[in-house]
């Protein structure tokens, strides 16, 4: 569990369902909460959080043990806009309050409308409808047009992170500003699994290369939210707390950074 600057404190290992389809998103869900997960990312974009609360009703696990976040679309930034899609999702999820609410992207493109929604998100934190409110994808810069109006600063700031893309600087920000960073794409959408390097530190510690990445998170003190639809790899992905690796280990890894991203810097994104 990690704290966060609000006082709640969450999982620092979740389970991403991007890109599950909403059927296969509520078997997935039950099985990932039976297994021992606690936290579950969604978003209004992957069409599948009327799956992520039929998982959970059906799991046997209480509500009030989950973490359940999900994120509004840029069409959604605004004012009312987001009161309405912040509606919509907890419609959809059939829960009564929401864990965490994010800003899917701030789209700068389109002003300051980011701003307005955070005042929008306020107010549902005022009325008890979420717990914590956070961004994802925001540049310190964002951030600090956010914090020149904020009631509530954002508690968390879940962004694109792996060995070849260590975003040094926004994590240091994020840290700065009590924020907690959250990786998304933690294993680089598969991409780092097949590195040399990770392989070599895999077998001398006789865990999986996925594993090592999602270590090498945890221990810069990162939260992850991997995707899987396997029941195998979402068990590994959750087995990263019986080893640690080195200082050495960690340097080499972070040295893999070349600043690639699998996604759009934010900074495009409209
Ligand atoms: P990840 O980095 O989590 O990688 C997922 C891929 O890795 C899948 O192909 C999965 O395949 C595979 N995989 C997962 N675990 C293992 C393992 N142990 N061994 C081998 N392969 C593995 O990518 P995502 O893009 O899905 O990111 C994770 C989550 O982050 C998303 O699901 C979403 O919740 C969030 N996200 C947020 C964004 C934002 O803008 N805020 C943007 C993108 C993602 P398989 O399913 O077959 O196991």
């Amino acid at each position: 569990m990690v704290k966060l600057s609000d006082g709640n404190s969450i999982p620092i290992v979740g389970l991403g369902v991007y890109k599950v389809d909403n059927a296969t998103t509520g078997p997935l869900v039950t099985q990932a909460l039976q297994i021992g997960y606690r936290l579950i990312d969604t978003a209004s974009m992957y069409q599948n959080e009327e799956g992520v609360g039929e998982g959970i009703a059906n799991s046997g696990v209480p509500r009030e043990e989950v973490i359940v976040s999900t994120k509004f679309w840029m069409d959604d930034l605004g004012y009312d806009q987001t009161l309405r899609a912040f509606d919509k999702s907890l419609g959809l999820l059939g829960l009564s309050y929401l864990d965490i609410y994010l800003i899917h992207w701030p789209a700068p493109k389109r002003g300051l409308l980011y701003v307005e929604s955070w005042k929008a998100m306020e107010r549902l934190k005022n009325e008890g409808l979420v717990k914590s409110i956070g961004v994802c994808n925001f540049h310190p810069h964002h951030i600090d047009e956010v914090l020149k109006m904020a009631e509530h600063p954002p508690v968390m700031n879940q962004i694109e992170v792996h060995p070849f893309l260590t975003q040094d600087q926004v994590i240091a920000y994020n840290t700065q500003h009590s924020i907690l960073t959250q990786a998304w794409s933690p294993l680089a959408r598969g991409q780092v699994l097949d590195n040399p390097l990770i392989s070599k530190i895999a077998g001398e510690h006789g865990k999986s290369n996925s594993q090592i990445v999602l270590r090498w998170h945890i221990q810069r003190g990162t939260a992850v939210i991997p995707k899987s639809t396997s029941r195998d790899r979402i068990i590994e992905n959750l087995n990263v707390f019986d080893f640690e690796l080195s200082e050495a280990q960690m340097l080499e890894i972070s040295s893999l950074n070349r600043n690639y991203r699998t996604g759009v810097d934010p900074e495009d994104r409209n």
